[in-house]
């Protein structure tokens, strides 16, 4: 059978024997630093077709069942995918999933119309609106992990392997006078009605998470700030955005920690970088002054460059008609109305406590309006 052709196919038959029974498995179809996907079809009804997410044995049993218990939370609504079964065999575990088909985000960004984009977004936040309800933090939004079914066109939200509990607001602490160098007005002002004062926080959680994906992390989780919501996942949907936007895709493209904050500094600006890095009780200083760019231009630039890069690259590569999906031309033709720049510039909002939300987004002007 393939199988028998396809060693590592049989290692995940040998570290789950039941699966032999219940499905053929055939192909991979992802893989991640925590798991391995698989195509399999139920052996008791022949087409029937279903995601096995094998995950390594190797993860630690805490995000095991963190990732099971987020998944319990939400599956099978809001564009959350649904889990069928969970399969286990000593440390090997097992998701069932339905199977959904789909192309790659970066082989269609490039041709998404501006109703494509503010489907992908919509449905995005309505899954974000939902997890972010029930105070998870997905903390790894990026389009890997956001499916669009190329069967029913329908949107999928997946991996929930680096999720969190979104800390509840510690309303018992205040301004700390002895400890916070800072007056209790700057302090209780700087978020608003929080009444929290940063540096106090800073004091008594001493773990910042760092977690997720280069390029698609906030400047909270950057600065190391420990108190993070769920405003993480609404940044990363910026940035998605921003590169569909912009055709660029990723958006940011950073080894380190302090060249990701760089990057974001030379779009946001960054006076409003050094502010902002204040607010989260860090300092940060960039000299000369880099001033805030207008996305919309910096956009338009991008997805110009874009076209050209196509150009000169389809004069080698035409040999299929499928590189018509990537007509230069389109590309460069795509217009968006100037509310989805600005949703971008809301998703982007260094400010965490300022960000917009889920479903605040929900009712953005870009999203809400079916015409543009
Ligand atoms: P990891 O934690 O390793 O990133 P994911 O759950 O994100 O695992 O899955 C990795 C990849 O496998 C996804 O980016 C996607 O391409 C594919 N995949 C995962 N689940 C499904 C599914 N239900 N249907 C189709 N493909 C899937
Ligand atoms: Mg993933």
């Amino acid at each position: 059978t393939d199988n028998e052709r396809q060693p590592c196919l049989d290692r995940v038959y040998d570290s789950i024997p039941s699966l032999r029974n219940l499905f053929k498995i055939i192909r991979k179809v992802g893989e991640g630093t925590f798991s391995k996907v698989y195509l399999a079809e139920l052996l008791e009804v022949p087409n029937n077709f279903f995601a096995l997410k094998h995950l390594v044995p190797t993860s630690s049993p805490k995000r095991v069942e963190n990732e099971l218990r987020c998944l319990h939370e939400l599956r099978g609504q809001n564009n959350i995918i649904d889990v069928k079964a969970c399969i286990r065999h000593e440390d090997n575990i097992a998701l069932v999933m339905p199977y959904i088909p789909h192309e790659k985000f970066q082989d269609y960004v490039y041709k998404m119309s501006a109703t494509d984009t503010r489907n992908y977004m919509r449905n995005l936040f309505i899954a974000l609106k939902h997890v972010h309800s029930h105070s998870i933090i997905h903390r790894d939004i990026k389009p890997s992990n956001f499916l669009l079914s190329s069967d029913t066109g329908k949107y999928f939200l997946l991996d929930f392997g680096l999720a969190q509990n979104a800390p509840q607001m510690p309303t018992d602490v205040v301004h700390n006078e002895n400890k916070c160098p800072q007056k209790a007005t700057d302090c209780t002002s700087l978020h608003g009605a929080d009444q929290i004062c940063n540096l106090c926080i800073a004091k008594r959680e001493q773990k910042a998470p760092r977690e997720g994906t280069p390029g698609f992390r906030p400047p909270e989780v950057l600065l190391r700030y420990p108190h993070q919501t769920t405003a993480i996942d609404i940044w990363s949907a910026g940035v998605v955005l921003l590169s569909i936007l912009s055709a660029h895709y990723p958006f940011f493209k950073a080894e380190d920690d302090m060249t990701a904050l760089a990057q974001i500094m030379s779009i946001t600006g960054s006076k409003e970088m050094a502010a902002t890095a204040k607010s989260l009780g860090k300092r940060i200083s960039n000299n000369p002054e880099i001033p805030p760019l207008d996305l919309k231009t910096v956009c338009t630039k991008l997805r110009r460059n874009r076209s050209n890069v196509l150009t000169s690259s389809s004069t080698s590569n035409v040999n299929s008609d499928e590189f018509s999906t990537y007509n230069p031309t389109t590309t460069n033709e795509i217009m968006f109305p100037d509310s989805a720049y600005d949703l971008a510039k809301r998703c982007i909002d260094l400010d965490p406590a300022s960000r917009i939300t889920a479903a605040e987004a929900l009712k953005h002007p870009f999203l809400s309006t079916d015409s543009h």
